[in-house]
């Protein structure tokens, strides 16, 4: 994978160039922006890590040339100027279409770099086309559930279903490896009706059993455009006998904000069903207050981006709470995603959240582990 280097201090490029080489990168160093036009047509990269400050131009502008010319490479900007910054200029870059998978403070730690490439290459799995047709007759995705819990009471609100791809070489690959693709080669509709038949088998499997948890699937907003979905839902939980209210869909901020008019038809649909929808990711697309209030949405997710870091970020958390706030001034409750200790839990807590979701609580289990991990999580 070629790695495009753009920073003026030569020695931080060196540093960067010998970690990306170390993980399999090919990597090219520009220390300045003149030449960024002309080497993302020559070395069209793969990876970009770039600094936001370089003499001569502002990382603005450069944000600007790259969403021109480098839609498609992964991202990650750099600074030494506070994280309120790098967090904006992060924003800036997704709303111009970039793939933006990174913002690292300065100074660098080599630790730092090295786990930033590690995950490039680990989401960079390769799958193809052929493969990801294939696998789904062949039945190789399978759905793992992930706990969502009332912080006040720790009682058990219900699960997420997360896609994960059983793949005969490779391994259990993440939903990152495969459903952007899936969703260019039209293989989503598939895929979806697959994540609805599953989760709604497993809901009313635990639901029969006695118990009283919601199960969460996600949704693309392709899938949102198909009319009949809210039927074929509702047929589907009278074929099982499970009470529609025990269903959740869940879209993204950004997806449900495409096409509003078009979105909140479907919505509208399933909410006459009685069946709920949660606005996801909530915090990384730009929905207007009117538009959020004119939704039929019974829950919001709070993005993980301001959860997971709260307790060190006061930004973050001063995000996080604004954001419970609102939701809860519209009649919505709250999820708060990426919760990964105690603090964030605790935190979360305070700024009166209503249910948690993340690594803290538990993990994302295949169907089998479920009765074991719910039976854990009560006698604690
Ligand atoms: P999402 O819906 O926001 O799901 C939450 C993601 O956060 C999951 O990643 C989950 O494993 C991860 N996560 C949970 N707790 C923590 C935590 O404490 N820390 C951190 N760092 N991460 C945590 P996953 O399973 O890789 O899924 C990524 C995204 O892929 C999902 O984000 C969702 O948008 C999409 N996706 C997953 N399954 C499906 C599906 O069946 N259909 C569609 N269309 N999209 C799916
Ligand atoms: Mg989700
Ligand atoms: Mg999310």
């Amino acid at each position: 994978m070629r790695l495009l280097i753009i920073d003026d201090e030569e020695d931080i490029c060196d540093l960067i160039a010998e970690i990306g080489e170390r993980n399999g990168f090919q990597p090219l160093a520009l220390t300045n922006t003149e030449n960024v036009p002309k080497t993302l047509g020559e070395f069209p990269p793969d990876v970009i890590i770039m600094d936001l400050m370089m003499p001569g131009t502002d990382g603005v502008e450069l944000l600007r040339t790259l969403s021109e010319k480098a839609k498609n490479a992964k991202l990650c900007l750099i600074s030494g100027s506070d994280s309120r910054v790098l967090n904006g200029a992060r924003r800036l870059g997704s709303a111009h279409g970039l793939n933006v998978v990174g913002a690292l403070e300065k100074p660098l730690s080599i630790q730092t770099l090295d786990d930033f490439f590690k995950n490039i290459v680990k989401s960079e799995v390769k799958t193809d086309g052929e493969d990801r047709n294939m696998a789904l007759a062949s039945g190789e995705f399978s759905l793992y559930y992930q706990p969502i819990v009332e912080l006040s009471t720790r009682r058990i609100k219900g699960l997420e279903a997360l896609v994960r791809w059983r793949h005969p070489d490779k391994g259990i690959l993440l939903p990152d490896a495969f459903i952007r693709e899936m969703s260019n080669e039209g293989l989503m509709g598939k895929l979806t009706e697959f994540v609805i038949h599953t989760s709604i088998n497993q809901a009313a499997a635990l639901y029969h059993a006695g118990e009283r948890l919601t199960m969460a699937m996600n949704v693309t907003a392709s899938a949102l455009l198909d009319l009949a979905l809210p039927d074929r839902i509702s047929d589907l939980c009278k074929q099982h006998n499970l009470p529609p209210e025990m269903l959740n869909l869940e879209v993204t901020e950004a997806e449900a904000m495409r096409d509003v008019t078009r979105t909140m038809d479907v919505l509208l649909r399933l909410r006459l069903r009685n069946i709920g929808v949660s606005i996801d990711d909530f915090g990384t697309g730009h929905s207007s207050l009117s538009e959020l209030q004119r939704m039929p949405f019974s829950e919001l997710k709070i993005d993980k981006s301001f959860v997971t870091d709260s307790p060190d970020n006061n930004d973050g958390a001063v995000i996080a709470k604004s954001i419970i706030d609102l939701a809860h001034s519209i009649g919505l409750k709250v999820i708060a995603e990426g919760i990964e200790d105690e603090r964030a839990w605790k935190l979360m807590c305070e700024k009166g959240c209503d249910f948690a979701q993340g690594f803290f609580i538990g993990r994302p289990l295949p169907a089998p582990d479920l009765a074991a991990w719910i039976d854990n999580w009560r006698k604690k």
